[in-house]
C-alpha cells in the first residue's frame, strides 16, 4: 500500500504487543503471568478517584485549553518546586496524554531531517522511534550489563556531531533500571550547553528509585541550560494512573508554546476529567508513592534472587523502575531456541508467560520482565519459567556448544 515514507522507518512498539498478544490468551481462557505489561498493578489512590467523581458530578466535561487547565500546570511546577527546589511558571508546562504525547511533542517541535539525535541504549523503543518519526537520524549509544548499564556522559560527549540537535536521557532507565548519576549529568550538561544541544530528560519513572540517592537532574540541567532542557514525566507510574494519559512536559516558555502548536493541531486538550484526578495525585498526600516503592523493593528482590539462583542467567539489580533485564545467552543455542525474541515466543506458547524480548530494546539476548505485579504472581511465573528451563535441559537443546 501506499503509506508515508515515514512508515517504512518505524514499526509497532515491541512492549504493546506483548501485552496485546498476552491480553489476546487470556481471552481464550489461558492462564497467562504477563510479566510484560509496563504498569503499575496498585489501583489508582482512592483520593484521586474521587476527585474525578466531582469532576463528572460537576459537568467538567468540557474542552479545556490545549494545554491544559491553568490549576494543574501550577500543580506541575509546585511539585518541582517541593521536590527539586527548582521554579518553573505555567506557562512552561504543559499537560500531555501520557509521557509518550510530552515526549512526541517534544520530537515534534525539536528534531528535523538531517539532525542527529542522541540517546543511550538499550532503550524504551519510542524514543527512537519518535526521532525517526521526526525524520531525524537516531544515534545510540550503549550503556553495558558489566557496569550497571550506568549512563556515562564521555559516551555520549563523543557521539556529539555539529549535526546533534538533542540528547535524550531516560533516567532511572526503562529497560534497565539505571540512575544517571549526578556528576554524569553535570559534566553532559556542560557539554551541551557549550555546543547548543538540547537535553530532554524522560523523568517517568522519577519516583521509583530505590536507593536514597541524589537524583536532582532537573537542577543540574536548569543550572546550566535551562533555556535547552525538555523534562519529560507523567502521573502513570507514581501514581498508577496509566489509563487516565496524564502527563506533562517542562521546558523554556517557547518550546511549551510550539509544543502547544503541535497538540493544537492533534489531540487538544487531555481529558477534562483526568486533569481534575491529576491535581489530587500531584497536591494530595505522596505516602502512597513510598508504599509502592516498598512493595516493588521487595519483589525486585525476591523475583532477582530467584533468576540469578540460575547461574546461566546473569541480572543486574536495578536502581529504579520495576524491570528486571536478565541476559539469557546460556539459554540460547544454534539447536534449540536461538534468539531472546524465540525464547520469549516459546515461553508463551508452552508455559503462559509473558516477557518482553530484548530484540525490542536493541539487546537481543537480554529479556525485560516487569515486577510490577503481586508477589504471588511472580513466584508462579517464577516455578514456570523454571520448570520451561528444566524442559529445555532435558531435551538436549541446552547442551550444544554456542
Ligand atoms: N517513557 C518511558 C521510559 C516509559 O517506559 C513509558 C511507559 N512505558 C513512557 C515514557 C510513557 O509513559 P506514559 O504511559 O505516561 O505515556
Amino acid at each position: 500500500m501506499n503509506f508515508a515514507s515515514r512508515m517504512s522507518r518505524v514499526i509497532a512498539s515491541p512492549t504493546l504487543r506483548v501485552s496485546a498478544e498476552a491480553d489476546r490468551l487470556r481471552r481464550t481462557g489461558v492462564d497467562v503471568v504477563d510479566l510484560g505489561a509496563g504498569e503499575p498493578d496498585f489501583p489508582t489512590p482512592e483520593h484521586v478517584k474521587e476527585a474525578a467523581h466531582a469532576a463528572l458530578n460537576s459537568n467538567f466535561t468540557k474542552y479545556t485549553p490545549s494545554a491544559g487547565v491553568l490549576e494543574l500546570r501550577d500543580a506541575v511546577a509546585q511539585r518541582y518546586r517541593i521536590d527539586y527546589g527548582v521554579e518553573v511558571k505555567p506557562e512552561e508546562v504543559i499537560i500531555t496524554a501520557g509521557a509518550k504525547q510530552a515526549l512526541y511533542n517534544t520530537a515534534m517541535v525539536l528534531y528535523g531531517q538531517g539532525d542527529e539525535v542522541i540517546t543511550h541504549g538499550p532503550f524504551w523503543p519510542s524514543i527512537v522511534d519518535q526521532i525517526k518519526l521526526a525524520d531525524a537520524t537516531p544515534v545510540v549509544v550503549q550503556t553495558h550489563m558489566e557496569d550497571g548499564f550506568a549512563i556515562k556522559a564521555a559516551s555520549l560527549i563523543d557521539a556529539m556531531t555539529p549535526r546533534t540537535k538533542a540528547i535524550v536521557i531516560n533516567s532511572p532507565c526503562n529497560p534497565t533500571g539505571a540512575l544517571m548519576a549526578e556528576n554524569e549529568m553535570a559534566a553532559l550538561a556542560d557539554a551541551a550547553a557549550a555546543r547548543g544541544i538540547w537535553i530532554v530528560l524522560d523523568f517517568t519513572y522519577e519516583k521509583l528509585i530505590y536507593d536514597p540517592v541524589p537524583h536532582n537532574l532537573i537542577r543540574i540541567l536548569f543550572e546550566r541550560m535551562r533555556d535547552k532542557t525538555v523534562v519529560c514525566n507523567a502521573a502513570s507510574k507514581a501514581y498508577a494512573m496509566t489509563g487516565w494519559r496524564c502527563g506533562w512536559a517542562v521546558g523554556p516558555k517557547d518550546m511549551i508554546a510550539q509544543c502547544n502548536v503541535v497538540q493544537g493541531h492533534s489531540t487538544s486538550n487531555i481529558n477534562s476529567i483526568t486533569q481534575k484526578a491529576a491535581i489530587a495525585a500531584l497536591t494530595g498526600p505522596q505516602d502512597g508513592v513510598t508504599v509502592m516503592l516498598d512493595e516493588y523493593r521487595k519483589r525486585r528482590d525476591i523475583v532477582h534472587a530467584g533468576l540469578t539462583a540460575d547461574p546461566r542467567i546473569v541480572c543486574v539489580k536495578p536502581s529504579g523502575a520495576f524491570y528486571l533485564f536478565p541476559y539469557i545467552a546460556d539459554l540460547l543455542s544454534p539447536n534449540g531456541l536461538r534468539t531472546s525474541a524465540e525464547f520469549a515466543e516459546a515461553l508463551l506458547k508452552d508455559v503462559s508467560v509473558a516477557v518482553t524480548p530484548g530484540e525490542g530494546f536493541d539487546a537481543p539476548g537480554f529479556f525485560r520482565l516487569s515486577y510490577a505485579t503481586s508477589i504471588e504472581r511472580l513466584r508462579e511465573g517464577g516455578d514456570r519459567l523454571r520448570s520451561f528451563v528444566k524442559r529445555l535441559e532435558s531435551s538436549g537443546k541446552l547442551t550444544a556448544a554456542r
